[in-house]
């Protein structure tokens, strides 16, 4: 196999590999169909009262829950956020651009507090992540932890694009869950998901997507702690790939010891 066709076998999804969910559509095409996230988004804003925050990466996941959300007229019920850390991707502020004119929305970004990033940059240097597991925590504290808890102040629902076959971390991730630690419901309409059916769903409504899945970037996070993963690699073997930790989490879903944030799956209909 080249190369080329390996890099290829990220994207593509084999027939036979698609779930029952996927449909056929007009022209034989097979076509994801949005039903069960659409009403599951509907469900979890009919359940929040308060404000709901979507919080996006512009991985494949969330460019098809912001497909989704913006299509189905939720967006006016739903904040798009994104955070910033000042070491994404130029690829993913393209997307970024691209995204807010093909849907006409607007993502707000939240970025790190610039006195926490001179600290940062100051004690540990400008790529001082790598010294330790400790020092890159820190580092990913400074620029996700502390604007994702901006991001949700005051929000009652957090959606985002979790999928439970991602990692042996996300395993036990649920449609609904109540997250003690921010005290509010955390919601993740693809948590029953395959990476092959997003993709599928992605393809067929013609989803922009990041160019760098198509290098084999499966698992897009800043650009110094990603790197394309080959054939055959877990999905998050890509991010911050010299530590030996299997939990591949920047603290954002998962605590110190490696497991989920959060206090019980909520009871819901889906
Ligand atoms: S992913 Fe890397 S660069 Fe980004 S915040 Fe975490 S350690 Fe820092």
């Amino acid at each position: 196999m080249s190369a080329r066709t390996e890099r290829r076998s990220f994207l593509a999804a084999p027939a036979s590999l698609l779930p029952p969910a996927v449909e056929a559509g007009a022209g034989g095409r097979a076509r994801a169909s949005a039903g069960d996230v659409e009403e599951r988004l509907r469900e979890a804003c009919a359940a929040i009262p308060g404000r709901i925050v979507f919080t996006t990466s512009f991985g494949l996941e969330d460019q098809v829950l912001t497909h989704v959300i913006a299509r189905s007229g939720l967006g006016g019920r739903i904040s798009f956020v994104t955070l910033d850390t000042g070491r994404l991707f130029p690829e993913v502020y393209d997307l970024w651009a691209q995204t807010e004119e093909r849907y006409g929305v607007s993502i707000q970004a939240h970025l790190p507090r610039a006195d926490d990033v001179e600290r940062l940059v100051r004690d540990q240097g400008i790529n001082g992540f790598r010294i330790s597991p400790e020092a890159r925590k820190a580092c990913c504290a400074v620029r996700k932890l502390v604007p994702l808890d901006q991001a949700l102040q005051g929000a009652s629902g957090w959606i985002t694009g979790l999928r439970a076959d991602q990692s042996h971390a996300r395993a036990d991730t649920s449609f609904m869950e109540e997250d003690a630690q921010r005290g509010l419901l955390k919601i993740s309409p693809l948590h029953d998901w395959s990476r092959e059916r997003a993709l599928e769903f992605a393809q067929g409504h013609d989803v922009p997507l990041n160019p760098l899945h198509e290098r084999g970037f499966v698992s897009i996070g800043c650009a110094p702690c990603t790197r394309a993963i080959a054939p055959g690699e877990p999905e998050r073997a890509g991010r911050w790939w010299w530590e030996q930790d299997a939990a591949k989490e920047c603290g954002l879903h998962v605590g110190s010891d490696g497991r989920l944030v959060r206090a019980r799956a909520v009871e819901a209909t889906s």
